[in-house]
């Protein structure tokens, strides 16, 4: 296990902080919110839309502190959410990106707040197992992929090499672990005195040693967003080595975890709103506190 130090420069805290304080810290001081819920490809069709087409992207603030879990197609809308609360005073976040698959990235070329100043300041966590993020972003922005690159983005922004280990930051502590996934995902566990937080999604059950990882990250938690991408009965067919969990295994990991609260995240895109509810009664018989995420859900904490 290699634990990762990082060297901290300013904390996370909003520059344009006084003025938002009371929106931030009036619901409570840990808010989770849904972004993107929908795991592959974003499904933007009438049937999909009550839990939403957006690929994963899920916000998390603590106190003052922004924290942001992917950046599929959720991420945009996000940005635009933030563009409009901030009113052109600066923000600054930690964004972690749990792996380079498509639906976790793809909206990192459509978040305004990356364009708009340099006192935009990101911190970007993410494994360089494969590539580094700053590699793949270029990538994802180069001809003939995007019509404009990287120089476009004037905010401020910083890569960090992170691996399965503990990042201690301002009040917080995120705690990381392997999952089992093609080129590897990263889970994540975010630790405040006002709750537990553990976002692992893209982790395919059956190898010992990653399902000791996911069962470790979730202990005790709060809140375990998980991967639910297929029906049990789908994956015992044909899904087997594709890197995904089922809602069984969801409920598996969140009782032998003592996890507290479920959330079923990363839904196929195959699965309709109909679906997903009989999904969340079927789970409910072995465990009540289970829900589904759903784009604009949120949690609060604390
Ligand atoms: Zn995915
Ligand atoms: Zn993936």
């Amino acid at each position: 296990m290699t634990l990762v130090t990082m060297p901290w420069i300013d904390g996370c805290r909003f520059a344009g902080e006084d003025a938002n304080k009371a929106f931030y810290t009036r619901r409570g001081h840990m808010r989770i919110k849904f972004w993107g819920v929908r795991g592959s490809t974003p499904t933007p069709q009438p049937e999909n839309m009550r839990y939403g087409g957006n690929t994963s992207c899920v916000e998390i603030r603590f106190g003052e502190q922004l924290y942001i879990f992917d950046c599929g197609t959720g991420f945009r809308t996000l940005g635009q959410q933030l563009r409009e609360e901030f009113n052109g005073r600066p923000l600054s976040a930690h964004i972690f990106v749990s792996h380079f698959h498509w639906d976790h990235i793809q909206g990192i070329p459509f978040f305004g707040p990356l364009y708009d100043k340099a006192e935009n300041v990101f911190s970007l966590h993410s494994t360089q197992r494969t590539l580094s993020l700053q590699q793949v972003m270029r990538e994802q922005m180069a001809a003939p992929y995007f019509p404009v690159d990287m120089s476009e983005m004037k905010a401020r922004r910083t890569f960090y090499n992170i691996d399965q280990g503990t990042l201690p930051l301002e009040g917080v502590t995120v705690r990381t672990k392997w999952l089992n996934h093609p080129q590897g995902c990263m889970g994540f566990r975010l630790e405040t005195k006002d709750g537990v937080v553990v976002y692992a999604t893209d982790n395919e059950p059956g190898d010992p040693l990653f399902d000791k990882n996911v069962r470790e990250l979730a202990a005790g938690a709060d809140v375990l967003i998980y991967d639910a991408q297929y029906l049990p009965e789908e994956y015992e067919a044909k899904k087997r080595g594709w890197g995904h969990s089922h809602w069984r295994e969801a409920i598996n990991v969140v009782m032998e975890s003592g996890a507290k609260e479920l959330v079923l995240f990363h839904h196929d895109p195959d699965h309709d709103d109909a679906c997903i509810d009989q999904v969340v009664a079927e789970a409910r018989n072995y465990y009540p506190k289970v829900q589904a995420a759903s784009e604009g859900l949120e949690l609060v904490l604390g």
